[in-house]
């Protein structure tokens, strides 16, 4: 018995359902065939990121990040190396805020790097300041 898990396509929006113990088996799309565990963090827009947000079972963490902002450029590699370690157990995406100002606003965003995860469609915590890998691992399985 594995019981589905709903993950937004980080590339289409579409919802998909995915049994839990296949989440490390490389699911992909079933209407745009994106990889719906890429293991590395994925660029999205606000769209994309407010409706995964609403809806996925698996935890969900976004990077607000903008391109001239050093510590954000400090912490990229790091939420890379951490994207690959939870790969099947959480997803990581990054949100330029710079490309998209407003939803820095909506996300009550002040300050650069932030990150904010979701779990079970609500918001579980937010944290703000570049952290190694080991640290936004340790964060992210906090969430539940
Ligand atoms: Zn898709």
């Amino acid at each position: 018995m594995s019981a589905a898990r709903k993950l937004t396509c980080l590339d289409c929006g579409q919802v998909n359902r995915v049994p839990a113990d296949r989440l490390d088996a490389g699911p992909k799309c079933g209407t745009c065939g994106a990889a719906l565990m890429p293991g590395k963090p994925i660029e999205v827009d606000p769209k994309i990121l407010d409706k995964a947000a609403r809806t996925d079972d698996v935890p969900l963490v976004a990077d607000f990040w903008a391109p001239w902002c050093g510590p954000c450029r400090m912490m990229a590699p790091e939420f890379s190396k951490a994207a690959g370690a939870l790969k099947g157990r959480a997803r990581l995406v990054k949100l330029n805020t710079q490309d998209f100002p407003q939803a820095g606003a909506s996300h009550g965003i002040r300050g650069i790097p932030t990150m904010v995860g979701w779990a079970g469609g609500r918001e579980r915590a937010r944290q703000s300041g570049a952290m190694r890998a080991p640290e936004i691992e340790a964060w992210i399985g906090r969430l539940g």
